[in-house]
């Protein structure tokens, strides 16, 4: 791992932090309280910003300007093709601002520079364009009756949606929540994270400059508590998007209801199994397991975070995954060949080497890591834990940091048994030459995605979301517009034709 001396010297991050307000209605201002609140370097805990905290007041004033937005034009009415070329647009300018964004994102959130600017800014413009694509291909349908009617079913904007996103993929999920609500002629109030509030600012500033009008796109910095909870319970909202824990997704979904029963859909936490079968080659499956868990400090919902492994290849699979884990490089995420930087904040820290202290209590065998790395900031020890038994607590739980769990398996109904026996459902990897145990295993799994010799493909087109309590509704893909979408059915008589 890079050394503590490194560490206490970080680079100094290529950009400068313009925007700190909150946006509404086109416009960057204060919060009503006029209060603020500091947002941190992963790095070294300090304060980069501080930045205007948003809370039921100003979701109030959001959701008006969003309203108005929306009731009043011109976003809605628009034709659909303009709206698609102010995504187009859009992406090209993030195109051209694309170092900025990325340093941003690697400033407030600790993730490598180069995943930042090589996969998420990529895979941030793919996602506009490709819903820049769908704008002008919302159709509608007709149906049959048993009667003399003509029967139109329209596709309409749902109004204003409200959306709720997470920390560990700023920008990612922006372009998940706001992609596809933009594209189906709908306003938004965005609440980003507490933790990652810079770059849906940047982003939404830069959407303003490719011609959204004002109002479309409302962004309120803030906690979850406050400005969360007021948008997920606000009268005047008319759908809700949420990504994060299931357990904030629950209080989401009972606000939503208490208030005006909105639609509600959420991407939450998971629990996903990786299986290695006994034919597998094995240096591949080392080196995709290791990425299904460690990629974003191991801060993936979709994190391959329970590696079964078949006991014919299992003692060769732990000492390369040991050896793979070991040689990780660990460092100041603006370094250059950094694969894992500090994990987002104190609290995740903490938790994180709870959850280690509690592998080692359980009698888990620690294999590597299990401590924090430096003084400063929140790095941690890439660590794998061999033994793991189903009921142990860091093989149940959603650790969300560089926790490996390798657990051996037998056969394959067992394994089928044992992956699904979680409370999640949000994905799975398949590592296996067998055509018809992948078969079988896709087949069984019981989550959203199942990812067979590959993991972590999140191509715009592919929908993405949860099986049980990882989640309700899918996101990215053709599924992810009709959480836009209201449906209306039109009837009118067709009892004097003239024909
Ligand atoms: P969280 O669910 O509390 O936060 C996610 C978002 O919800 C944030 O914007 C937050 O401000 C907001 N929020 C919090 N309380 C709210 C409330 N009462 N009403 C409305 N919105 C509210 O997640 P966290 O505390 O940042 O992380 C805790 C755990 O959640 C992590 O350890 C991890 O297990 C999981 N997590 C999952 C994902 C994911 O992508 N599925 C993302 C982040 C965190």
């Amino acid at each position: 791992f890079s050394t503590a001396a490194a560490l206490d010297e970080p680079i100094t991050p290529p950009v400068l932090i313009n925007y700190t307000q909150l946006l509404i209605d086109g416009k960057f201002v204060d919060s009503a309280s006029g209060k603020t609140f500091p947002t941190l370097d992963p790095r070294t805990g300090e304060v980069i910003a501080n930045v205007a905290e948003g809370d039921a007041e100003d979701i109030d004033r959001a959701v008006a300007a969003a309203r108005k937005a929306f009731d009043e034009g011109p976003w809605p009415r628009m034709t659909a093709y303009e709206r698609s070329r102010v995504l187009l647009k859009f992406a090209d300018l993030v195109d051209k601002h694309s170092d900025d964004l990325a340093a941003l994102e690697t400033w407030n959130n600790g993730k490598p520079y180069e995943q930042a600017i090589k996969i998420e800014l990529p895979g941030f413009t793919r996602l506009f364009r490709y819903y820049a694509g769908w704008a002008d291909k919302i159709h509608g349908l007709t149906a049959p009756a048993d009667g003399p009617y003509d029967v139109q079913i329209l596709h309409e904007p749902i109004g204003v949606a409200g959306q709720i996103i997470p920390w560990n993929f700023p920008l990612v999920m922006f372009a998940w929540k706001v992609g596809p609500a933009l594209a189906t002629g709908n306003t938004i109030v965005l609440k980003s994270a507490e933790q990652t509030p810079l770059t849906a600012l940047y982003a939404a500033k830069l959407l303003h400059e490719a011609g959204l009008p004002p109002g479309v796109l409302n962004i309120v910095s803030g906690y979850g508590p406050t400005a969360g909870a007021a948008l997920a319970s606000h009268m005047d909202v008319d759908k809700i998007a949420f990504t994060g824990s299931t357990s904030t997704g629950k209080i989401v979904q009972e606000l939503a209801a208490k208030s005006n029963l909105k639609p509600v859909t959420l991407e939450l936490g998971g629990k996903s199994p990786f299986i290695v079968c006994e034919d597998a080659d094995v240096d591949r499956a080392v080196e995709l397991a290791h990425f299904a868990l460690f990629f974003n400090q191991g801060q993936c919902c979709a994190a391959g975070s329970r590696t079964f492994v078949h006991e014919r290849v299992y003692d060769e699979f732990l000492e390369k995954a040991k050896a793979r884990a070991q040689r990780r490089t660990v460092g100041d995420p603006f370094q250059k060949g950094i694969e894992q930087g500090p994990q987002i904040d104190s609290e995740q820290f903490e938790k994180i080497l709870r959850y280690i202290k509690s592998g080692i209590e359980s009698n888990a065998t620690l294999e590597c890591g299990g401590d924090k790395i430096g003084s400063k900031g929140y790095y941690i020890q890439p660590t794998v834990f061999s033994n793991v038994k189903d009921d142990m607590l860091i093989a149940q739980d959603e650790i969300f940091g560089p926790v490996q769990t390798i657990l051996k398996f037998k056969e394959l109904d067992e394994v089928i048994k044992r992956a699904n026996t979680t409370r999640f459902g949000l994905a799975a990897g398949v590592f296996t030459k067998n055509i018809d145990t992948a078969n079988t295993l896709t087949r069984a799994l019981k989550a959203g995605t199942v990812w067979v010799n590959c993991y972590d493909v999140f191509d715009a087109a592919i929908p993405f979301g949860g099986y049980k309590m990882s989640g309700i509704g899918r996101e990215k893909g053709l599924y992810s517009l009709h959480n836009y979408l209201q449906v209306k059915a039109v009837v009118t008589s067709l009892e004097n034709p003239a024909w």
